[in-house]
């Protein structure tokens, strides 16, 4: 007998990137934030939400569900939102896995917190092996009955990216199962799938402000699909927690969303970066994948991506490293300003 539930003692967790002090000024390029600070319409769409404090929230989030129906045409009730967009993923397992006893699928290489959501809620997960060229498995998601499919696009960490034909490809061979696209890093230049929302009943798109928006400290994310599959959702968040966004994100999340040309801006700028930035390390010997995502996946040329850390870390600059089969030889690098990127390059050269 033990007070630690077998479940408890079994669990390996998610390890997320290092947060280091910020009293140091770290160049912090390990866990994809964006370096640009959000909408100025946020600040004060915080501090008006701040008289309302007493009262409990809107259950469901409704000024940021307008906000995100506003902005992807949809209608409200084709949006759920979440504690960030990991609540909404952690969600969707009792929503739609949890029971149906066959496996979940999903890439080798991925978003690591599926495997970990798999287990706390005792989802069986099937890996699907990236290919040589770290493409996604369309054709293993294709084949043979599951309980839904996990595909993240832009992939993370490899930051490639999927065409929409091939999105439908899976959607098409799974008509009984729920497809979940994580977007994550969608607007960085990949193709979204929210426009098959409408001809697709099995889809569901998952987004998150806090990439895209600056606004990873605010926890907000989101889901799209049609109606039955957000109801699955919303039954399943009030059997846990009615109020999971706080008065204060829903204000700011709802100005942000609503900003939209400041949003496309700070991409802008940085897929600018990334351009350069991976050029600059392509004529330094790194093998870079081709990302569409706020950072990069880099071998540098002799393969000891930890060797490199360790030196990065020396000089105040904090990187990725994944110590899994395949890439054990890669750094993934966010994308920072133009200014972050020149540090490093200028590490690189010194080194
Ligand atoms: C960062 C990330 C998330 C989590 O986003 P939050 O909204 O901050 O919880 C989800 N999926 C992928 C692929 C990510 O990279």
């Amino acid at each position: 007998m033990s007070i630690i539930s077998p479940l408890a003692q079994s669990l390996t967790p998610y390890v997320p990137g290092e947060q280091p002090r910020t009293d140091i000024p770290w160049i912090k390029l390990n866990t994809n934030e964006n370096p640009y600070p959000p909408s100025p319409a946020v600040q004060p769409a915080i501090e008006q939400a701040i008289a309302h404090l007493p009262l409990y929230p809107e259950p469901t989030s409704r000024i940021v569900r307008q906000a995100v129906a506003r902005r992807h045409g949809l209608t409200e009730q084709q949006v759920f939102i979440g504690n960030g967009s990991d609540d909404v993923l952690a969600l969707c397992f009792p929503a739609f896995f949890q029971g149906q006893e066959l496996p979940v699928r999903l890439a080798d290489i991925t978003y690591s917190f599926y495997q970990v959501y798999a287990a706390l809620f005792g989802v069986p997960a099937e890996t699907c092996p990236l290919d040589d060229a770290f493409q996604m498995p369309v054709d293993a998601f294709c084949q043979g009955p599951c309980a839904g499919v996990l595909l993240t696009n832009p992939n993370a960490p490899t930051g490639l990216s999927l065409p929409l034909c091939a999105i439908e490809r899976v959607l098409q061979a799974q008509p009984d199962c729920l497809v979940l696209v994580d977007e994550a890093y969608v607007e960085f230049g990949a193709q979204s799938a929210v426009g098959l929302i409408d001809r697709y009943p099995n889809l569901l798109v998952v987004r998150t402000l806090s990439k895209s928006h600056g606004l990873a400290g605010l926890r907000v994310g989101y889901a799209m699909g049609q109606p039955p599959l957000i109801q699955a959702l919303t039954s399943i968040k009030d059997s846990f927690n009615s109020y999971p966004v706080d008065r204060l994100a829903q204000a700011g999340a709802a100005a942000a969303l609503a900003d939209d040309a400041y949003t496309q801006h700070c991409c802008r700028k940085i897929i600018h970066t990334r351009a350069w930035f991976t050029q600059a390390l392509r004529e330094r010997g790194f093998d870079v994948l081709d990302s569409m995502a706020n950072f990069v996946f880099a071998r540098p040329a002799d393969g000891d991506a930890v060797g490199l850390q360790a030196y990065l870390r020396s000089k105040g600059i904090l990187v990725r490293h994944f110590d899994a089969p395949r890439i054990a030889d890669r750094l993934r690098i966010s994308i920072g300003t133009d200014c972050h990127m020149q540090a490093l390059i200028e590490a690189l050269d010194a080194r």
